[in-house]
């Protein structure tokens, strides 16, 4: 199919008014303003909103409409194709931003980028996949994910839904049971088995507009935390054109960047709620020490412990996105058993870390942090942080990676 005909089928809709105001392409972006400045007024929204997000379970609307107006939905799209290029570590800064603000927004953000990059990486030799990164530039659409399927847990690397192909046409009717923000998503992108005759683990990765299908609820989302996020469950019922199947096999676009992109990414708005959470207490403690005459809070060295733990997270997560980046367009290292053990390790990692973080701070804190009332509460950090060691479970990354245990010898010195 040509450029042309994808618009004809209808890839070029209009969206109205609201977005897509600038022309994709266009070199000043935002106003020609630095990423962290417009992050920061994306972040300021954010944080207004984020108790009432947490409280409703709602979408955070008004986070995700200033990143369109701040054009912080594209920016990591190749200028050829009308984007910033943003490399991975200021797409991480940005989560981290958020992360501090809210943290069902950062996740959102996360997410989106993370396909993003899956649409970038695997989908440039496509005619179709390049018109519709021009399309996230110019309408600023919000990309979902859908990987999780049936009972199967967070075992992505298998799908049981089979693309059925009616000539140029494909058709899906997939079990999905978890699609965050699926409802607001401009586009899904999922997983799905090649064919009705091809194995589990033979996949292929979808984008489907939005008019492309149809989403069935079959469960809510009342979460504990990352309330926000809206991370129902649905029967997703798709038919498409044969061209929206990215061009080279999913296991291919898991190895080189959905998995470590979504583990830096993820791991990055950890830490941004991580950080706020210590915020927080900083601020509580130093309250209590002037209340105090000068003299600290009994609870104070769980402040320190609070400090060095985001810290450590923040090493960790600053070397593995050098790491990726060093690696990114180097197929040989990128799906090396070391780097594929790295970069699964940096989610458990990350997460036992933030939540460590996040503990550390209710105990410096004490009842002023476990209230649900009152400026140093950090229930709702507490809350979400505790969604990280469950999305994709760390029991099962580690399982995964026991065999690979058995193959790594310990290194013969500190610094190789
Ligand atoms: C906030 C949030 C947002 C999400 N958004 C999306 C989304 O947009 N799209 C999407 O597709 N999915 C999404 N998910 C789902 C996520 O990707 C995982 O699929 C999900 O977290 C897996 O949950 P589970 O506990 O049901 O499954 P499992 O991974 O099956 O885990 C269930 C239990 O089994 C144990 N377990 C599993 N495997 C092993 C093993 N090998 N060894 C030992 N124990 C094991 C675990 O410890 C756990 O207790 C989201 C999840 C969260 C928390």
């Amino acid at each position: 199919m040509t450029v042309r005909t994808a618009t004809l089928q209808g890839i070029s809709a209009s969206r109205g008014p609201a977005r897509g105001l600038l022309i994709a392409g266009s070199p000043k972006h935002g106003g020609g303003e630095s990423l962290t400045a417009r992050a920061e007024k994306v972040a300021a929204i954010a944080a207004a909103d984020a108790a009432a997000v947490d409280s409703d379970s709602r979408f955070p609307a008004e986070a995700i409409a200033a990143a369109r107006e701040q054009r912080l939905l594209s920016v990591a799209v190749p200028p050829e194709f009308g984007g910033e290029g943003a490399d991975i570590s200021e797409i991480a800064d940005i989560c981290y931003a958020l992360g501090r603000a809210c943290a069902s927004t950062a996740m959102v953000y996360a997410m989106h980028q993370t396909k993003v990059a899956c649409l970038t990486r695997h989908g440039r030799s496509s005619a179709w996949h390049q018109l519709l990164m021009r399309r996230v530039c110019g309408e600023q659409m919000l990309l979902a994910s859908s990987t999780t399927e049936g009972d199967r847990g967070g075992d992505i690397r298998n799908s049981t839904a089979p693309v059925e192909r009616q000539g140029a046409r494909i058709a899906l009717d997939r079990s999905a049971t978890v699609i965050s923000y699926g409802e607001a998503a401009d586009a899904v992108v999922t997983t799905a088995r090649r064919s009705a005759d091809a194995a589990s683990a033979d996949q292929v990765l979808v984008v489907l507009l939005k008019q492309d299908y149809t989403l069935e609820r079959q469960v809510g989302w009342d979460a504990l935390g990352m309330r926000g996020t809206c991370s129902a469950g649905f029967r997703l019922i798709a038919s498409a054109a044969s061209e929206q199947i990215l061009p080279v096999p999913y296991d291919e676009i898991h190895t080189r960047t959905m998995m470590p992109v979504a583990h830096l990414l993820w791991s990055s708005a950890w830490a941004g709620i991580a950080a706020a959470a210590v915020e927080r207490t900083r601020a509580f403690v130093r309250k209590a020490r002037q209340r105090a005459d000068g003299a600290l809070p009994p609870g104070a060295g769980h402040l320190t412990r609070a400090n060095a733990s985001v810290q450590k997270l923040r090493g960790l997560i600053a070397n593995a996105l050098q790491r990726f980046e060093l690696a990114a367009d180097d197929p040989a290292t990128l799906e090396s058993l070391e780097f594929q053990t790295a970069m699964n390790l940096l989610k458990v990692n990350a997460s036992e870390l933030a939540v460590a973080t996040v503990m550390s701070a209710m105990q410096a804190s004490g009842l002023a942090g476990y209230r649900n009332d009152g400026e140093f509460s950090i229930g709702r950090h507490l809350r979400d942080i505790l969604s990280a060691p469950i999305m994709i479970n760390n029991d099962r990354i580690l399982a995964n990676l026991g065999a690979a245990s058995l193959l790594s010898s310990v290194p013969a010195s500190i610094r190789d």
